[in-house]
């Protein structure tokens, strides 16, 4: 079955992984079913109830991706959700995925059944990207800001094979699996294709068990193989931690709470059994840790053990939101009011209307004054000629320049410490670059 993740066609299918849209910020993943076990007489297949209303999956199923799809109008009442709540919750992600406001909670609505509402949402297909932002957080996970940038600098490439230690939620492995895909195992392949693979470990079997059954949700059984393991005693290697073939791994990320621990195992020349390293090809790593503690002994553990080019970066991904702000006048001329123009125009309209005021109440004084000192005939005043044009505000006088960051960019700060390992280079590499190369002796 191809993921949507990887090769998502143009229609949804049933048993892929969706997300839907209920707003900018918030989607629901589901996994589209043309059956509901539970209510087998009725043929709209599952339903996801949201606060927007019910979706039953047989309206979105072959519709093109990022189809708008209305709510029913029809309330069958088939939208109960009866049965047994574990068994439920094994291929109905909507549940996991409801924390936050926009989704009402699958609760059963045999009781209470679910009111045909008149909403909307948008069918996506999904990424690695919008997973992350959607997927049941187990532990703390790496967001689409540090992982981009990370599998830049381990240069991962299609067929490449990629070693993650630990799976913890499976949001790099996503992103990882999509790096590295260059064909579903089960295509006929070219003698020159090699595979990409994604050799995924984590030590909670709990954790390592629901990372296993996603990656088979998402139709990526073959691309990512998880271990449980701990990686600090059993090594890499895949299948028996001794026996095992090796994966021959070129690039290697570590989100361990003690990435040191873990080095001693990927090195050329281990103490015992294969090394997981591919040894025709440069190995890259890259550490992920809160602290710089932990980053230090990272480095000096990887010096010991002849990594190079060792490098360190944070990766501070803000935008910034930059508006002027004037503290002085409001519209009404009140001082001591804050006024947020949300456009310039607005901005130097205010303004000319604060300026005018003053130009004119400074004009009427003087006239008053002029009038008294001339018998106090006349108190009246005319706006001059010169202030009914509307001048354009200088735009320094629009306010001061402010910024804040905007607050809603997921990102979890760490440090990265990036290092190769050089290929291995054997007597008989040397003979047949000489022979290669014969000027080059
Ligand atoms: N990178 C993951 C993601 O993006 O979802 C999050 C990883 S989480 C912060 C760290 C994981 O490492 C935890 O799930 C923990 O169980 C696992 N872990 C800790 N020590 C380990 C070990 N010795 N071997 C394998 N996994 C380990």
């Amino acid at each position: 079955m191809p993921s949507p993740f990887l090769t998502p066609g143009t229609t949804a299918q049933p048993n892929d992984i969706t997300l839907l849209h209920l707003r900018r910020d918030q989607a629901l993943p589901t996994i589209l079913r043309d059956y509901d076990e539970d209510n087998m007489g009725y043929k709209e297949g599952k339903v996801a109830n949201t606060r927007f209303g019910s979706f039953p999956h047989s309206t979105m199923i072959n519709r093109p991706w990022g189809s708008q799809i209305a709510a029913s109008k029809v309330d069958t009442g088939s939208r109960g959700r009866r049965g047994n709540p574990a068994k439920r919750k094994a291929d109905d992600l909507d549940e996991s995925g409801a924390t936050t406001t926009g989704a009402e909670e699958d609760t059963p609505s045999a009781k209470k059944p679910v009111a045909a509402a008149s909403g909307f949402l948008h069918m996506m297909y999904p990424t690695p990207e919008a997973w992350t932002l959607s997927l049941p957080h187990r532990t703390q996970v790496v967001y689409a800001p540090d992982y981009s940038y990370i599998l830049h600098r381990l240069r991962v490439r299609p067929g490449d094979t990629i070693i993650e230690a630990g799976a913890g939620s499976g949001s790099f492995t996503h992103a990882a699996v999509r790096a590295v895909f260059n064909g579903y195992p089960e295509e006929p392949q070219t003698k020159k294709q090699r595979l990409g693979k994604v050799c995924s470990f984590e030590f909670h079997e709990q954790r390592a068990g629901r990372v296993r059954e996603e990656i088979s949700e998402h139709g990526l059984d073959g691309l990512v193989q998880v271990t449980h393991r701990d990686v600090y005693q059993d090594a890499f290697n895949v299948g028996d931690p001794k026996t095992g073939p090796s994966p021959k791994a070129n690039a290697i990320f570590l989100d361990l709470p003690a990435p040191w621990l873990a080095l001693k195992h990927l090195v050329r020349k281990p103490e015992s059994g294969e090394s997981p390293l591919d040894p025709s090809t440069t190995t890259h790593i890259c550490t992920f840790s809160p602290c710089l503690e932990q980053v230090e002994r990272t480095i000096r553990t990887m010096r010991k053990l002849s990594w190079l080019n060792i490098s360190m970066v944070e990766v501070q991904c803000r935008r910034i939101d930059v508006r002027r702000e004037r503290i002085g006048l409001d519209a009404t001329g009140i001082r001591g009011a804050t006024v947020f123009p949300t456009t310039v125009e607005e901005a130097a309209d205010k303004l000319w209307v604060d300026e005018q005021r003053a130009k004119v109440s400074r004009t009427a004084a003087k006239v008053k004054h002029g009038a008294e000192e001339s018998n106090g005939e006349d108190d009246t005043f005319v706006l001059p000629e010169s202030l009914r044009e509307k001048p354009a505000a200088p735009s320094y006088s629009l306010g001061r320049l402010v910024h804040r960051s905007e607050s809603d960019i997921k990102t979890h700060t760490s440090y990265l410490v990036f290092a190769m390992l050089p290929r291995e280079w054997s007597e008989e590499d040397e003979q047949k670059c000489r022979q290669r190369y014969p000027s080059n002796k």
